[in-house]
């Protein structure tokens, strides 16, 4: 079990196929019957390709208010995000990498449209949101596109029960003609992400962070999404159950042709999951590149000096 648990740590030095999991299951969900979701209505429309980025940023600031003033020099601001410019090709893992508070999770929600944007443009999927409140623009654009966040407890309603929790987007977005094929959607979506059929009569409590995480990807995959928006989706969880979440992930945007943001302060999970690298630090980007060119040769200080803090289990191979 030992041996199982070091070799879950994603390896820093090369790149894999699949995360190495632990032959520990969490609650019994470990042969789980997947659907082919090419010809079920999850597939549906989402192997298309358009030609336009998926997202696209240029100047995006966003200043928080530290402390009110009427007069300008008392006022106490932070610039969170800071100028920030990329854009996201439909279909790519793009990463984004920093240390904590550098400014990814403010980042997150100005592209998913929980905060206002200060100054800057923002395309989704070449429509221009950035002007626009997402209520004006109505259904079509947030339905392109679910964010999973960092704390599985905190961001599931602990009064519904999990049915309802994964029944709200589709009922909303009115994806189900009736009751009866969106409970089949719902159990579906759970048996595809790996927990018991049973698990619709339950409540948040009563899983485990790992089958709590499963949930909040079943609830982002029920509105049917073209982009995915992960904010550290393993960071709460423990090494055993992040290879499954993470090997889950991978699968998903495999299937569903996925265009996702995969955000994380661990560098040997997003050199797995990603393709384009950004580096974040103090809410501006230092560096975009390949993953493997980051990897191999950083231009930036600051991705250098990450690079440098990677923990390298082999080092303590020969010491045991
Ligand atoms: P990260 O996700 O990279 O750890 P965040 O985006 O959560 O960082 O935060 C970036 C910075 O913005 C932090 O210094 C944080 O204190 C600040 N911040 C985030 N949200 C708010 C807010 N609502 N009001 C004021 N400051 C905030
Ligand atoms: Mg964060």
């Amino acid at each position: 079990y030992t041996q199982n648990l070091i070799a879950a740590i994603p390896p820093s030095d090369k790149k894999i196929r699949r995360f190495n999991s632990v032959d520990y299951i969490e609650g019994g969900s470990k042969t789980t019957h997947r659907i082919n979701l090419k010809e079920h209505w999850l597939g549906e429309k989402l192997c298309q390709t358009i030609s336009e980025p998926a997202i696209y940023i240029e100047g995006l600031t966003k200043v928080f208010t530290i402390k009110k003033a009427i007069l300008a020099r008392n006022r106490i601001t932070h610039k969170a995000v800071n100028n920030v410019s990329f854009s996201i090709k439909c279909g790519e893992s793009f990463g984004l990498v920093g240390e904590s508070g550098s400014g990814k999770s403010t980042l997150a929600r100005l592209i998913a449209g929980l905060i206002d944007i200060d100054h800057g443009i923002l395309k989704l999927f070449g429509k221009e949101v950035s002007n626009t409140s997402f209520t004006k623009i109505g259904k079509t654009i947030r339905h392109d596109l679910e964010i999973i966040f960092q704390n599985p407890f905190s961001s599931l309603n602990p009064r519904m029960r999990i049915q309802d929790i994964i029944a709200e987007p589709i009922e909303y977005y009115k994806t189900a003609p009736n009751g009866a094929i969106r409970m089949k959607i719902v159990r579906d979506i759970l048996e595809h992400v790996g927990l018991e059929a049973n698990a619709i009569y339950k409540y948040p409590h009563e899983f485990s962070g790992g089958q709590r995480q499963r949930i909040s990807i079943a609830r982002a995959l029920a509105s049917r999404p073209k982009l995915l928006i992960c904010d550290e989706p393993t960071s709460a969880l423990d090494v055993s159950v992040q290879a499954n979440v993470l090997n889950l992930l991978k699968d998903l945007q495999d299937e569903l042709d996925l265009t996702m943001l995969f955000i994380s302060h661990d560098l040997p999970v997003i050199r797995q999951m990603c393709d384009r690298i950004a580096v974040m630090s103090n809410g501006s980007i230092c560096e975009i590149a390949k993953t493997d060119t980051l990897f191999s040769s950083p231009r930036h200080e600051y991705s250098k000096h990450l690079l440098s803090l990677m923990p390298k289990i082999e080092d303590f191979s020969d010491q045991n």
